[in-house]
């Protein structure tokens, strides 16, 4: 969404000088569902119904986020603050808790220290695609230069870098890791970590195993 964010480049110093460049971007789909126990029913999953409470006692002020069981429909409170100081928010996020703003629900509703603390999963399943729109260089093609590929992610949603790998480059797992083992691929972190954020990898020249059709 914002083009203008900062890519991190790899500290290898094979960043600059590379005038070949794709950007991937892992696009949001929808809000990750609140995985708790409903007090109601079997049912496990929840979803934000929109709306925030705020609720004043002189000075002090409680602010929950409102979700519903995706069975039931019972609603639950998670207290985003309790008992704050009304002088301790910013005027401005007051106001967007007031109108259930929801770049706030979806900010609260994606925010894994709020999931920590009230104690549920967010669970990141149908939350994001990947998008590999720009013009994609040819992976078979033996003296192609080196390319730089830039990932984004709109959302926080955890990736596996893997998946990233498969999916972006439509190979199978075993192909994506030999190019991981040779070299071919360089990543910033673990092919096995869960990458949440922006990152930039690059891949090499050499004839990569044959790909599978997109
Ligand atoms: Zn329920």
């Amino acid at each position: 969404m914002n083009s203008s964010r900062d890519i991190r480049v790899p500290a290898d110093g094979t960043g600059p000088g590379i005038d070949r460049k794709a950007l991937w971007v892992v696009t949001e789909l929808g809000l990750p569902t609140i995985v708790k126990a409903c007090v109601s029913c079997r049912s496990t999953r929840h979803h934000p119904t929109g709306k925030i409470r705020v609720n004043a006692n002189h000075k002090l002020l409680d602010v929950w986020l409102l979700i519903g069981c995706e069975l039931c429909g019972r609603t639950w409170k998670v207290p985003v603050h309790e008992r704050v100081n009304v002088r301790a928010l910013e005027h401005e996020r007051l106001l967007m808790f007031e109108n259930n703003d929801p770049a706030i629900v979806r900010q609260l509703t994606m925010d894994a220290t709020l999931a920590h603390k009230a104690a549920y999963q967010l669970d990141w399943t149908g939350t994001w695609q990947l998008d590999t729109d720009t013009p994609f260089y040819d992976l078979q093609h033996e003296d192609a230069a080196p390319i730089e590929v830039i990932i984004r992610f709109e959302l926080p949603a955890p990736v596996r870098v893997e998946r990233l790998l498969t999916t972006g480059f439509g190979l199978s797992r075993p192909a994506v890791r030999d190019m991981v083992d040779s070299g071919r691929i360089r990543l910033p972190l673990p092919i096995d970590a869960k990458a949440r954020e922006d990152f930039t990898f690059l891949v090499v020249t050499a004839p990569p195993p044959s790909p599978e059709p997109r």
